[in-house]
């Protein structure tokens, strides 16, 4: 096909997917121990794509033992950095080589726009591997200072067999982060993706292989995450789980290191983040549009997702009706294979009723709904909803306070900058924030103010693999991106060599 796809190419390639519904472990594709499966469902028309393999305890012990294999024999740890290098990169070329089939199974999956799967995940997948690829041979050891009588030195070493457990809203993307540096640093790794938007996670650990990849070393176990994912964090012969998910699930996987090994966890978990609008904001107009993407973009299914947006009462009411206008012609909900789609349906029916049970919370609560909940002329059968705005919220109001993950924003008015980061700060989350001012020292201030891991100026979600992603308070514990990343999978050894 020479021309760019069109819709009706994507339905035509859509009725063809090849799904490869297995477990991936040493290699191979393979049925769960107990031959159960799930439902893989389209959410944009409500079809089964798939029966995938339901992996569960016996299957995650399985995944752990092939990988223990692997990490005890060296077949990925010790080889040369530079040809683990090679093996990384050539896995992000063939990600590169297979985009159409990965970016059609997300959008099947999950229900993203497949013009966000070319423009946003499948290039930030290519990014996070050949960065980490890049960062091989760059993390130094250390010999210090000390007396003749001694030689010490400090080496970082890889922690063994690492379980990851992940997401849904950005299936590959958010796995890519945690295994980039994982594999780079030398582990081998389970992967737990989220049940509800499997399908490219498998197919990832297929390419590692066809690039090189010794199996075993990349394991996948799909399942419920009650079942495989639990099973995994309370794996006594697991050294350390990362996840991102829920900050719910978050504090029971603490829980589960506490019951089991007292692995490391590292948490990635929800936000509610505020984005303050101050009167001399630089660019009125621009300022109003990000504020639209960044709460609709993956159906506002993101975590830093900016749904608290505080606006300076002299500019609230032209905010408010900006925002209206621009919602309009920027985000209606459409079919995800049509390229020229910016807003899909929700992951599922389920997520689409916990999301509408909280507009109907609002709503008894007294907030003030601008835009409406309803998807005119959507695919009944899709798990749709439309961009929703609330005005008239109050802070104690669970739509201020509580993580909805979908298209939900509110706007609240405030008059003076103390007055809007006391409002910012009051969350349990701080995953991240930002300030709209052409004013350097209130810029400075602010974002030193706001209790968050990721500080946007005049802009929001901007960034790229330099920049440490995670949050504070009940948003995480750990960060992702940026090398410093890496070292969350090694560990530090001191030696002392005495020379007396
Ligand atoms: P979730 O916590 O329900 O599930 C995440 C993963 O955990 C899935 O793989 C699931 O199967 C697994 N899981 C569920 N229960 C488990 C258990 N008892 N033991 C072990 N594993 C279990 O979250 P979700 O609904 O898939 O994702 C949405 C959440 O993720 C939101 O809160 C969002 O803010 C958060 N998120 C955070 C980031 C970040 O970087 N901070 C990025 C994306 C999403």
């Amino acid at each position: 096909m020479s021309h760019a796809p069109t819709h009706q190419d994507w339905l035509n390639r859509a009725a063809q997917v090849h799904i490869t519904t297995g477990l991936f472990i040493d290699g191979h594709s393979v049925d769960a121990l107990a031959g159960e499966t799930f439902e893989c469902i389209n959410p944009a028309t409500g079809t089964v794509l798939a029966q995938m393999a339901k992996g569960q305890a016996a299957d995650i012990d399985r995944a752990v033992a092939s990988c223990r294999a692997a990490w005890n024999d060296g077949r990925w740890a010790r080889q040369a950095p530079r040809a683990r290098a090679q093996v990384l990169l050539k896995w992000a070329d063939l990600v590169e080589t297979h985009s159409a089939e990965l970016a059609l199974l997300e959008t099947l999956d999950m229900g993203k726009p497949i013009s966000d799967m070319f423009n946003i995940d499948l290039p930030e997948v290519l990014k996070t591997i050949r960065y980490f690829a890049e960062c091989i041979d760059k993390i130094d050891g250390a010999v210090t200072s000390t007396d003749a009588s001694a030689l010490h030195t400090i080496t970082h070493e890889p922690l063994g067999v690492v379980g990851a457990i992940t997401p849904w809203n950005y299936p590959m993307l958010m796995a890519v982060w945690k295994l980039a540096p994982i594999l780079t640093a030398g582990n081998c790794v389970v992967l737990k993706p989220a049940e509800q938007a499997p399908l490219t996670c498998t197919r990832l650990a297929q390419l590692f292989v066809d690039a090189g990849g010794p199996p075993g070393v990349f394991n996948v176990v799909n399942g419920m995450g009650a079942e495989a994912g639990k099973a995994l964090a309370l794996h006594m012969d697991v050294e350390k789980i990362t996840f991102t998910g829920s900050t719910a699930v978050g504090k029971l996987l603490l829980g589960y290191a506490g019951q089991s090994n007292m692995k490391r966890i590292a948490l990635e978990t929800g936000g509610k983040s505020p984005q303050i609008f101050m009167p001399d904001l630089y660019d009125f107009d621009a300022a109003v549009d990000r504020a639209v993407g960044g709460i609709f973009d993956n159906a506002g299914q993101v975590c830093n997702a900016g749904s608290r947006l505080l606006v300076h009462r002299s500019l609230h009411d032209r905010f408010v009706e900006r925002f209206v206008e621009r919602t309009a012609a920027l985000y209606s909900p459409g079919d995800p294979l049509d390229p020229a789609t910016t807003m899909g349906p929700l992951v599922s029916q389920t997520q689409r009723s916990n999301v509408n049970a909280r507009i109907a919370r609002a709503l008894e609560q007294g907030a003030h709904q601008v835009l409406p909940a309803l998807g005119a002329g959507l695919n009944a059968a899709g798990a749709y909803l439309a961009p929703t705005l609330f005005t008239q919220v109050r802070q104690d109001m669970a739509i201020v306070q509580e993580e909805t993950f979908g298209p939900v924003a509110s706007v609240q008015a405030f008059d003076t900058a103390q007055e809007a980061i006391a409002l910012a700060n009051d969350s349990v989350y701080g995953l991240a924030a930002s300030v709209w001012t052409s004013d350097l020292q209130s810029a400075h201030r602010m974002g030193a103010a706001l209790q968050a891991g990721v500080i946007w100026v005049n802009c929001f979600g901007d960034g790229d693999m330099t920049q440490p992603f995670g949050g504070y308070k009940q948003s995480g514990n750990s960060r992702d991106k940026h090398k410093d990343s890496l070292l969350s999978y090694l560990q530090t050894k001191s030696t002392w060599i005495n020379l007396a």
